[in-house]
C-alpha cells in the first residue's frame, strides 16, 4: 500500500475561479498567472481547466513550449522578459509576448532576425524596485520601441509593490498613469489583490495568480470569504498511530509540547518532507473527518503529532485534512508565518496528486 498522503486538484473549482475573476473584471483580457508550475498545482494538470483565459503568463520560457506543444494558440506572456539575446528566436518561433525591463533587452531585440514583429510588455517601475525602467523615462523608451520594426504590439506593464496602503498603492497608481500620459496605450497593471479590492486600476489586461487558485492575496481567508472564490488544492492524508498520553508526556522532537492532562493524540503521515511547513507550531489547525483539531509539537519530516480530543471517534485510518475546503490554506500559512502562496509552491514530488472534478 501506498502512503496514505495526496493531494486533489479541483477542476471544477478552477472553472469556477476564472469566472469568478471574469466577474471582477468584465472589460479586462485575463492573462492567468501559471508561473512556478502554476503556483505548485501543475501546469500540465491545470492549464486546460483555464482554457476561458485569454492568455498565460509565466516565466521559464520551457514552460510557454510546453504550451504550445500542446496546442495553445492564444497569447503567452513571459514576466521576466527574456535572459540572453538567443532567447529571442525562440520567442519568435513560438510566438510569444516578452516583457523588457532593462535597456540591453531594447538593443537586443533591435539586432536580432525576426520572422514577424515582436509583441512586448514595456516593464516600468513604480516603486517595487525589482524590474522595469523608471517611470520619467517611460515616454522616451516607449518612442524608441515604437520605432523598431523588430517590434509589434506594446503595452505598458506594471507590478505594484503594496496593495494594501492606500496611500502607497495610489502614489503607485498615479506615477503609472502619469507615465502613460497621451500613449494611448494598453495597460496591465492589476495582480490579484488589485482585481479584488482596486478596480478603478482593472485596465486593459489583469493578471490574476492567487485567486485562481482560491486563496486570499492578503493572507486572510476572510478578505475572500464573500467572494465564492473555492480552494483549488487539497492536502490529505489519514492518521496511521495513536498514543494515549498521561500528564507531563512530550510529544515529538524535543518535547516541544508537553501533556497538561491525559489526552489522546493521533500521528498523521505528514510531514515537512511531503511539503508541510515545518515552522507551524502547536495549535496549527487540522480537520478530522470533518471535526476541526490542531497540530502538537514539531512537524517532523514523515509525520505530525494532532490533538484528538475535540474527535474522540477517530482511530486509525480516519481522513484528515491539512489544508483545502475545511481548513483553509489561508489559516495553515498564518500559522506558519507564511503565505498560500509558499505553500502551494512547496508541496514536494513524492505526493501523489489526483485531479477531481
Ligand atoms: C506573480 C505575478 C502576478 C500574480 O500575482 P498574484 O498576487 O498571485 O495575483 C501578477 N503579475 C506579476 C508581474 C507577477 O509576477
Amino acid at each position: 500500500m501506498p502512503r496514505p498522503i495526496g493531494a486533489t486538484i479541483n477542476q471544477t473549482a478552477l472553472h469556477n475561479n476564472i469566472s469568478i475573476v471574469k466577474q471582477l473584471a468584465p472589460y479586462a483580457n485575463i492573462w492567468s498567472i501559471v508561473k512556478a508550475n502554476a503556483y505548485g498545482h501543475g501546469l500540465s494538470r491545470v492549464w486546460k481547466s483555464l482554457t476561458k483565459t485569454d492568455g498565460f503568463a509565466l516565466v521559464n520560457i520551457e514552460d510557454a513550449i510546453f504550451l504550445r506543444e500542446q496546442g495553445w494558440k492564444k497569447p503567452i506572456l513571459l514576466l521576466e522578459g527574456f535572459f540572453q539575446q538567443q532567447d529571442i528566436t525562440l520567442i519568435d518561433y513560438y510566438h510569444l509576448t516578452t516583457s523588457i525591463h532593462s535597456s540591453w533587452q531594447i538593443q537586443a531585440i533591435a539586432q536580432a532576425h525576426v520572422s514577424k514583429p515582436i509583441n512586448i510588455y514595456l516593464k516600468i517601475n513604480t516603486g517595487m524596485n525589482r524590474l522595469g525602467f523608471r517611470p520619467e523615462q517611460t515616454q522616451i523608451i516607449w518612442r524608441i520601441l515604437r520605432s523598431l520594426p523588430n517590434i509589434g504590439q506594446m503595452t505598458l506593464m506594471t507590478h505594484f509593490a503594496d496593495t494594501k496602503n492606500l496611500k502607497k498603492f495610489n502614489k503607485s497608481l498615479k506615477c503609472i498613469k502619469k507615465a502613460a500620459n497621451k500613449l494611448n496605450c494598453l495597460c496591465s497593471l492589476a495582480n490579484s489583490a488589485t482585481i479584488l479590492w482596486h478596480p478603478e486600476a482593472h485596465f486593459d489586461w489583469i493578471r490574476p495568480g492567487i485567486i485562481l487558485y482560491g486563496a486570499s492575496p492578503s493572507g486572510e481567508w476572510k478578505d475572500i470569504n464573500n467572494t465564492n472564490l473555492q480552494p483549488v488544492m487539497t492536502l490529505n492524508s489519514e492518521i496511521i498511530g495513536i498514543q494515549n498520553l498521561v500528564y507531563g508526556d512530550g510529544v515529538g522532537y524535543n518535547y516541544h509540547y508537553h501533556a497538561l492532562h491525559s489526552q489522546r493524540i493521533g500521528t498523521v503521515s505528514c510531514g515537512y518532507g511531503d511539503g508541510y511547513p515545518r515552522h507551524a507550531p502547536t495549535g496549527t489547525p487540522v480537520c478530522v473527518d470533518g471535526i476541526r483539531t490542531r497540530t502538537l509539537g514539531l512537524i517532523s519530516m514523515d509525520m505530525m503529532a494532532i490533538d484528538l480530543e475535540p474527535c474522540p471517534q477517530a482511530s486509525i485510518g480516519s481522513k484528515v485534512e491539512l489544508w483545502g475546503k475545511e481548513i483553509k490554506i489561508d489559516e495553515v500559512a498564518t500559522s506558519a508565518g507564511t503565505i498560500s502562496y509558499e505553500l502551494m509552491c512547496s508541496l514536494t514530488s513524492r505526493v501523489p496528486v489526483k485531479m477531481i472534478f
